[in-house]
C-alpha cells in the first residue's frame, strides 16, 4: 500500500510548497505527468501511431486551422526557431525581423548565422511592432519573410499577428512566428488570419513536457519547403523530411525520420487534449481574466508595468519594473520568502530593472491573489531593508 505525507509532515520542512509563477516550464496536470512517466513505446507500436495522430488533429486545431500541416519534432524553442530560418530561409535573401525584446533578438541573431541578412528595426520600450513602419520597410525593399514572436516573454508584448499577416501577404513575404510563450494562452487563428507557420512549445502555455518543438504550416509554406531551389546547410534541422512522416503517422502508418520521445509526444498529446477540452475561447478567457486581475494588483501595489498599453499587453506574461531604489534580486528573494517564486527580468535595454511573472497553464484566481499578496509583502519588506 502507498502512502502519501500527511499535511502535518510535509509542514515539518515547508508549511505550503512554493507557487512557481515562472515562464516555463508550468506545472503539468497529473494525468499529462502520468503519460509522462510511462516507458516511451516502440515507435512502430499502432497504438503510439495512432495516439500521434491525434495529437496532431489536436495541434491543428488549437492553432485555429482546418487543413495546415503540423509536425511535433524533438527539440527545444530555441531548436525550433532555427530549424525554421535554416529550412525555409534562402541565404543571401533579405529577411525583416519584427523585435519587441530578446526573442526578436534571437530572430535576427539566428538569421544571421544562417546568412540571412536582417533589418531589424527598434519599436519604442513596451511597444507592439508599428505596422506603419513595417510598411515602409516592406514597400522598400523586397523582403522574403517577417519574423516576430506573438509574445515576447522577456517585454510581456504581444504583436498584433493579424494585421502583420495582412501585411506579410500583401508584400509577397512569408510570416514566421515564434508562439513558444503564446500557445495555450493567446488567440491564435492560423487560417484566417493567414499565418505561414506558428512554432509553439509544449512547456509554458500547454503545461506539456519540454523537449519537443510544435509546428504548424500553412499551404504557402509546405510548398515553399517542398519545392526550394536550395539546400539548407543543415541536415537534423531540415523540417521537409518531417512533412512526409507526420503526414503517414496521421494515417496511421509509421514513418521516421528522427526518433521522437515517445513519453513526451503522450504528455502532449494530453496536454492538447486537455487545452481544446477546457475550450479555445475559454482558455484565453481565463488567461485574460487572470491577466487583468493580476494588473490590478500589480497597480494597486506601485509596480510598473513595461508595457503601457493594455492591447499590447500579453495576457500569459508579465514584466514588471523594479521600482525604483530596489534591485531585483533583493525583490525577487523578498517574494520567494513568502512562498511566490517569480523571474529576473531578460529584457536587455532595462539592464536588471525588470522581472518576469508567468501566469501560463493551469493558472488558478488563487494562484494570482497569492502572488499578489506575495509582492506586497516582499516590497513591504525589501523597503525596510534599504
Ligand atoms: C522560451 C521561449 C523560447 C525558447 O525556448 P527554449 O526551449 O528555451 O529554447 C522561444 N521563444 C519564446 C517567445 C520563448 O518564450
Amino acid at each position: 500500500m502507498t502512502r502519501t505525507a500527511t499535511r502535518e509532515e510535509a509542514g515539518r520542512t515547508s508549511p505550503v510548497a512554493p507557487l512557481a509563477m515562472v515562464v516555463g516550464p508550468t506545472r503539468p496536470p497529473a494525468s499529462v505527468l502520468q503519460r509522462m512517466s510511462a516507458p516511451a513505446p516502440p515507435l512502430t507500436d499502432r497504438e503510439f501511431i495512432a495516439e500521434f495522430g491525434r495529437c496532431l488533429a489536436r495541434l491543428r486545431r488549437l492553432v485555429g486551422s482546418a487543413s495546415a500541416e503540423v509536425a511535433v519534432v524533438p527539440g527545444s524553442g530555441t531548436h525550433g526557431m532555427e530549424s525554421i530560418a535554416a529550412s525555409l530561409l534562402e541565404p543571401g535573401v533579405p529577411v525583416l525581423v519584427a523585435s519587441t525584446g530578446m526573442w526578436g533578438d534571437r530572430w535576427r541573431d539566428i538569421c544571421l548565422r544562417h546568412d540571412i541578412p536582417v533589418r531589424a528595426p527598434r519599436f519604442p520600450v513596451g511597444r507592439a511592432p508599428d505596422p506603419e513602419l513595417l510598411e515602409k520597410l516592406l514597400a522598400r525593399r523586397e523582403h522574403q519573410a517577417l519574423l516576430v514572436a506573438h509574445v515576447d516573454s522577456s517585454s510581456g508584448v504581444r504583436a498584433d499577428l493579424p494585421e502583420l499577416a495582412r501585411l506579410a501577404r500583401k508584400y509577397d513575404a512569408l510570416i514566421l512566428v515564434d508562439g513558444v510563450s503564446a500557445i495555450g494562452a493567446e488567440h491564435i487563428e492560423l487560417d484566417s488570419w493567414g499565418l505561414d507557420v506558428y512554432l509553439g512549445g509544449p512547456p509554458k502555455g500547454l503545461a506539456g513536457p519540454a523537449g519537443l518543438a510544435t509546428y504548424a504550416f500553412s499551404a504557402r509554406a509546405a510548398r515553399r519547403l517542398r519545392e526550394r531551389a536550395w539546400r539548407p546547410h543543415t541536415y537534423s534541422l531540415d523540417l521537409a523530411p518531417w512533412l512526409p512522416v507526420m503526414a503517414a503517422t496521421e494515417r496511421g502508418e509509421f514513418g521516421y525520420f528522427q526518433s521522437p520521445a515517445g513519453n513526451l509526444v503522450l504528455g502532449l498529446s494530453e496536454a492538447l487534449r486537455l487545452a481544446l477540452e477546457e475550450g479555445r475561447q475559454a482558455r484565453v478567457g481565463r488567461h485574460r481574466a487572470l491577466r487583468d486581475l493580476l494588473h490590478e494588483g500589480l497597480a494597486d501595489i506601485g509596480v510598473p508595468l513595461l508595457v503601457p498599453q493594455e492591447r499590447d499587453r500579453a495576457y500569459g506574461v508579465t514584466v514588471g519594473e523594479v521600482p525604483q531604489g530596489l534591485g531585483e534580486g533583493a525583490l525577487l528573494s523578498a517574494v520567494a520568502e513568502q512562498g511566490v517564486l517569480l523571474q529576473a527580468g531578460t529584457f536587455r535595454p532595462l539592464g536588471r530593472n525588470t522581472f518576469r511573472i508567468g501566469h501560463l497553464g493551469s493558472v488558478t484566481e488563487a494562484d494570482i491573489t497569492r502572488t499578489i499578496a506575495a509582492l506586497r509583502a516582499g516590497l513591504t519588506r525589501s523597503r525596510r531593508r534599504l
